[in-house]
């Protein structure tokens, strides 16, 4: 064994204790930790030859890196929509490095059936019945991905194609109709060979909303005159968090035939507080179902979960059977259900927060960021210079200068409130008008936070 390896192996519990008391100091100074890092990062360094131990790893790191890693995990960080880490997922994701398993399948491991308890406490959560199962994937984009990637199958289904063996090209061009998609759709269409010009929008509701006109949606399903189609609908949109209607959008696979597939990255969450749970009645009558969990329900990076009713046409499109790692079974193991084959154990951060803090305390989290949310859209549409570009819906404020906007502005109004290391807002254009964008859902942003946000905003757009 190399000298270096075997001086950690002997000193393992050390090495770990040093670790632990880095991530104690800077979790500790998490809230006041600028929130973006201005500076450049250091040239790079040749290649360690010898190597210099674990404890010189941390030391180098220490100096050399972490100075530069933003306050992204902290209470002000509010560009995109961005999560935090709770204290019992982080401590979750340090057991999955520490256990280091393979969960590709299920045999000589309990880690699987790990996963699938949390896929099961999930589905309870946002009130999906047993129809659906589901796997842990790296994000929305993927989840997104994985979802249409079984809608693709499912239209081969119906067009008497196996597009898992011939290809998408046997389908023919394929329709994808969507309101207010998020980007990663297109990403998804790009990856799957439908194609990003496939993505075809479908009018809005009027008065200013980024739901779909389920009429013009139905209309435009009538157009396609029987031919099978793809529905993404969106249960929260970045820039305002709308809504589309869910029930009303499954009410017409009566009429039509159509794959339902609904990105509820984080409006998902709106299920836990019966308050909001309204905007995503009908979730269960989709096809396949996306969420992020690096986002709201504030777990490490990378987790998110996708769901779906046709796990048969999933394993159909990811199935690798081969003579070592067997066939798909009933119950088929993960690495046939996932764009991974060998697969971290993404599920175990979950456990533990929905161990830890259970319904309820994920609940607070949701309620006190629209709580917050609403708050600082009170406060920045009662300053002069400011105005909401929509009402606050859930937990996004989207806001711009009320004496007139521009790309240039704005990015300097965003850049200003970077600087002052506040708070950290993105950009964002809503229907034509520059805007920003603050997106509460962080666990632990507190009153106190929106005040300092609120003044940190208000004076640059005054300066
Ligand atoms: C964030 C987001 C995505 C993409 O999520 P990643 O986890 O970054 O891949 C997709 N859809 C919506 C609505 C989102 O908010």
């Amino acid at each position: 064994m190399h000298r270096a390896l075997a001086d950690d192996l002997a000193r393992l519990p050390e090495l770990l204790r040093s670790a632990r008391d880095l991530a104690a100091k800077e979790l500790a100074g998490l809230a006041e930790r600028p929130v973006a890092q201005p500076g450049a990062a250091p040239p790079a360094v040749p290649l360690p030859v010898a190597g210099t131990g674990g404890a010189g790893a941390l030391t180098r790191f220490a100096q050399r890196w972490a100075p530069g890693f933003s306050g992204s995990a902290g209470p002000r960080y509010l560009g995109f929509v961005t999560g935090g880490a709770t204290p019992a997922s982080v401590a979750g994701d340090w057991l999955t490095s520490a256990y280091d398993q393979n969960v590709s399948g299920a045999a000589g491991s309990w880690a699987a059936a790990l996963e699938h308890e949390t896929v099961g406490w999930l589905r309870e959560l946002f009130g999906l019945g047993a129809a659906h199962t589901g796997a842990f994937v790296t994000g929305a984009t993927v989840s997104n991905t994985v979802g249409l990637a079984v809608g693709r199958e499912w239209l081969g289904e119906r067009l008497g194609v196996d597009v898992s063996r011939a290809g998408v090209a046997a389908l023919g061009p394929v329709d994808v109709l969507s309101g207010s998609p998020h980007s990663s759709v297109g990403k998804a269409l790009s990856v799957l060979g439908i194609g990003r010009d496939q993505l075809r929008p479908v009018p809005l509701l009027e008065g200013n909303r980024e739901a779909v006109d389920v009429g013009a949606l139905d209309a435009a399903l009538t157009a396609l005159g029987g031919r099978p189609a793809l529905v993404v609908a969106n249960a929260g949109t970045v820039n305002t968090v709308d809504f589309d209607d869910l029930r009303a959008i499954a009410a017409l696979k009566e009429r039509h035939d159509f794959w339902l597939h609904v990105d509820a990255a984080f409006g998902a969450f709106a299920a836990l507080s019966p308050a909001h749970a309204p905007l995503v009645a009908g979730l269960d009558a989709a096809d396949s179902v996306c969420v992020d969990l690096h986002k709201w329900l504030n777990v490490p990076y990378d987790a998110a979960i996708q769901f779906t009713r046709r796990r048969d046409l999933q394993v159909a499109v990811f199935h690798n059977a081969s003579p070592y790692l067997g066939l798909p079974t009933a119950e088929p193991d993960f690495l046939h259900l996932t764009p991974e084959n060998s697969r971290r154990l993404r599920a175990l951060p979950a456990w533990f927060s929905l161990q830890a803090y259970g319904r309820d305390g994920h609940r607070e989290i949701v309620e006190r960021n629209v709580a917050l949310a609403r708050a600082l859209g009170e406060r920045l549409d009662s300053a002069p210079e400011l105005t909401l570009l929509a009402p606050v819906r859930l937990n996004v404020v989207c806001f711009t200068s009320a004496t007139g906007a521009s790309p240039e502005r704005m990015a300097a109004l965003a850049s200003a409130v970077t600087a002052s290391g506040e708070a950290f807002l993105t950009p964002t254009v809503y229907r034509g008008t520059p805007a920003l964008r603050a997106a509460f859902s962080n666990w632990s942003t507190t009153e106190a936070d929106v005040e300092r946000v609120a003044a940190a905003v208000t004076r640059a757009a005054r300066a």
